[in-house]
């Protein structure tokens, strides 16, 4: 079954020197992206998809969420917005909640936010877990993150819990916690910060989790500076997520390795704390994503389209690089080849906007302008 999407008011593909087109098309075929070229051209397809003007832009990739949790967190937000600081330690709270919540209500609740994310234009997710801490539970989180994306990180080291030695249990999660997890994760993560784990407990972490055939990234240098951005370099990480204290060491590590820089601004804004500076990374040649961090304390948003809204307004990209950081990045970020962008060859993944162009999605912030999302060419 073949699909020709026309009428399309704005292509965004990712093309080399090409990122949009206009007065396009482009051709499903088997779910994939078989042809892209002018619209007076387009070939014959089995049916037609008709974009009625609108812009048509890859699916975003969230490469960044906390989705497998219980409770929710709005007390600790209205605090901090009347002048508490964010620390690390709040996860303990969504921890005791997770543990208390019965299989299958936590999973209603993942498929739940699932679908909000797809609602809003997300086709491809990574999912973590952390909010158990503990052998079972963690194994649990990752077998449920399973059945919604193949992108699932394991993130037993997201705080030491409640009665924990660091060292004891920094020793757990790399043995017999990793055993069970790893079966059912693609990633291996760790919140390297003050008031979380330290540069040689987040080496041995990451360590572990590629002897046992993990892929590495890390949360870094989220509420100052810190080794996190180095080890990630040093490692090799596919991402190192938060960035927003970095010293010039660390841009130049960033440029000169290729990990990629996740900038989260939902934390920003929803911990009232300085946002990451997307243009200094951007001028020194790192490859940069933006996520949601969708996570019950410090970023409770599923929205992309938010999120690149605040890159545009508080992390100085333009509308472009926002779009091009929250798909291409995100598919970046996960090392995948198949999405993020509508080159041929892609998974046909595509959102069409209620809008004309790309710009609308900053111009009118807040604003739902995701239409039609499609996964491989179908309805999501
Ligand atoms: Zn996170």
């Amino acid at each position: 079954m073949s699909t020709a999407v026309t009428n399309i008011g704005e292509l965004v593909t990712w093309e080399e020197g090409r990122p949009l087109r206009h007065a396009a098309a482009f051709v499903v075929d088997a779910g994939r992206v078989a042809w892209v070229g002018d619209a007076a051209r387009v070939p014959a397809a089995d049916e037609v998809l008709d974009a009625g003007g609108a812009a048509v832009i890859p699916g975003f990739v969230d490469s960044h969420t906390h989705l497998v949790f219980a409770g929710d967190r709005a007390t600790e937000f209205e605090a901090r917005m009347a002048g508490r600081r964010y620390s690390a330690g709040g996860i303990r709270s969504t921890v005791a909640a997770t543990r208390a919540a019965g299989t299958d209500a936590l999973a209603a609740l993942l498929a739940s936010r699932v679908a909000e994310l797809r609602r809003q234009g997300t086709t491809t997710l990574e999912t973590k877990s952390g909010y158990c801490l503990d052998v079972a539970g963690e194994e649990r989180s990752l077998r449920l993150a399973r059945d919604v994306t193949g992108e699932t990180t394991f993130l037993g080291a997201h705080v030491v819990p409640e009665g924990w030695d660091p060292d004891a249990y920094v020793e757990l999660v790399t043995g017999e916690m990793l055993a069970a997890c790893a079966p059912h994760a693609r990633w291996i993560d760790v919140f390297c910060e003050t008031g979380a784990f330290g540069a040689d407990q987040a080496r041995t972490v990451l360590a572990a989790g590629v002897a046992a055939g993990l892929l590495p990234r890390i949360h870094a240098n989220q509420l100052g500076f810190g080794p996190g951005v180095q080890l990630a370099c040093e490692l090799g990480a596919a991402a190192a997520d938060h960035c927003t204290f970095l010293s010039d060491a660390d841009v130049a590590a960033l440029a000169d390795t290729g990990v990629v820089a996740g900038l989260l601004p939902g934390v920003e804004f929803s911990t009232r704390q300085p946002y990451p500076d997307a243009r200094r990374l951007l001028e020194a040649g790192v490859r940069v994503a933006i996520a949601t961090d969708c996570n019950p304390g410090s970023s409770f948003t599923s929205s992309m389209p938010f999120c690149i809204a605040l890159a545009v307004r508080e992390l100085g990209m333009t509308p472009l690089e926002a779009l091009h950081a929250g798909t291409q990045g995100g598919a970046w970020s996960l090392r995948r080849e198949d999405v993020g962008h509508l080159r041929v060859g892609a998974r046909a993944d595509f959102v069409v906007l209620d809008a004309p162009s790309h710009l609308h999605l900053s111009y009118r912030p807040g604003v739902p302008l995701v239409g039609r999302v499609l996964r491989a060419g179908r309805p999501a």
